[in-house]
């Protein structure tokens, strides 16, 4: 047989003690030996151990049941035996009940003496209000109004929500723990304050203007700097622009993602600013010097090297976007085309003829150019 102690005994109960009889019991034996009333007392520790595992056989029917048949092999084999590894383990699992034995038996007054002087300050709630920007703005940096719609404090109480020399008073029902607990069988459930909302005060001459609210609701026109750079969905934070907070608390934030709106011309591969640029075949074939405009209306004069093929990235250092962190920027990279007429004059489509005849003679491989030429414009 095991040498542990019998529950029954453990808990000084009949083995017909009611659920009623064994809570009280065990609530008794938990006051005694509780370890916040024996520091370092290893006895009482083992002592307070020893009526915990008993009460959670005992107050739990299908437990209790295989107990009384099995005795402790019949718990043990649940894997209730030895669940409480440390004493923490036991308090997280059984916190209801202590909670309920030290100070939980008048509601929440623990909870209220946390704020005594005052409601507790809440933060309001941020906000998110999307912006719009062309590429030519998210490359430069750029300056927008934003409008937006948000609790800002009371001007006329100050955020107080009170008339002028009044102050809020602790609400009645909670004694300003904005909670009430309320008992089931053995375990507290906690809610929030219905009378005061939760807050643990409430306004008795509230503020004319706000009713009370502490804030209004007003449109704000912000102007919001966009750092040059910016990326697509970068999200600018604002601070203090949401809502504004109650009992003085700080206000949220605003947050502003950016989109950026395609360009037709230009387009953005990392920091890297990327155009194409459509030449003629002659000037592929001869080379050229050609100026083009970057996306901020400067002009760079790029030389296309003879022979060019279509596609070919031809690079400027350090005039592609800004880089958001660390110094430097992307490149303005020129991506080469060809220009292919749909229409020709007759001069131009004899010449080109005349051309494609030359360049037969030097076909490279399977029909080549030449053959091309044959085929779509004999
Ligand atoms: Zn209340
Ligand atoms: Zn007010």
């Amino acid at each position: 047989m095991s040498t542990k102690r019998d529950f029954y005994d453990v808990l000084a109960v009949a083995k017909t003690a009611s659920v009623d009889e064994i809570k009280k019991a065990y609530r008794k034996l938990a006051m005694q030996y509780h370890p916040d009333k024996n520091p370092g007392n290893k006895d009482a520790e083992v002592k307070f151990r020893e009526a915990t595992e008993a009460y959670e056989v005992l107050s739990d029917a299908t437990k209790r049941q295989q107990y009384d048949q099995f005795g402790h092999a019949g718990v043990n084999n649940n894997g209730s035996h030895g669940r409480h590894e440390n004493m923490d383990d036991i308090f997280e699992n059984f916190s209801d009940i202590f909670e309920n034995f030290f100070g939980g038996q008048q509601g929440g007054r623990s909870k209220a003496q946390r704020n005594p002087s005052g409601p507790a300050p809440q933060r309001g709630h941020d906000l998110s209000q999307r912006i719009e920007i062309s590429l030519k703005e998210a490359y430069l940096g750029c300056s927008k109004e934003l409008k937006i719609y948000h609790f800002e404090v009371c001007g006329s109480c100050k955020g107080s929500g009170c008339k002028e020399g009044t102050k809020p008073t602790m609400c009645a029902s909670c004694h300003g723990a904005g909670s009430t607990v309320h008992q089931q069988g053995f375990f507290n459930f906690s809610q929030p304050c219905a009378p005061c909302r939760g807050q643990g005060f409430k306004i008795a001459s509230p503020c004319s203007e706000c009713r009370g609210q502490m804030r209004v609701q007003k449109y704000e026109t912000l102007s919001i700097n966009i750092p040059m750079g910016i990326f697509q969905g970068a999200e600018l934070r604002v601070t203090g622009k949401g809502d504004a907070g109650i009992f003085k608390g700080p206000a949220g934030d605003l947050f502003v993602p950016v989109d950026i709106k395609p360009d037709k011309v230009f387009h953005r591969r990392e920091h890297d600013l990327v155009t194409t640029l459509a030449l003629t075949y002659p000037q592929l074939v001869l080379g050229c010097q050609i100026e083009i405009e970057n996306i901020d209306g400067t002009k760079e004069t790029i030389k296309i090297p003879k022979g060019c093929p279509v596609g070919k990235e031809i690079v400027i250092e350090n005039k592609g976007f800004a880089k958001l962190r660390g110094a430097g920027r992307g490149r303005f990279v020129i991506i080469t085309d060809c220009d292919v007429p749909t229409k020709l004059n007759e001069d131009a489509r004899m010449a080109l003829l005349a051309f494609a005849e030359k360049l037969g003679n030097k076909s490279q491989g399977n029909g080549g150019i030449a053959g091309f030429f044959k085929k779509f414009l004999g």
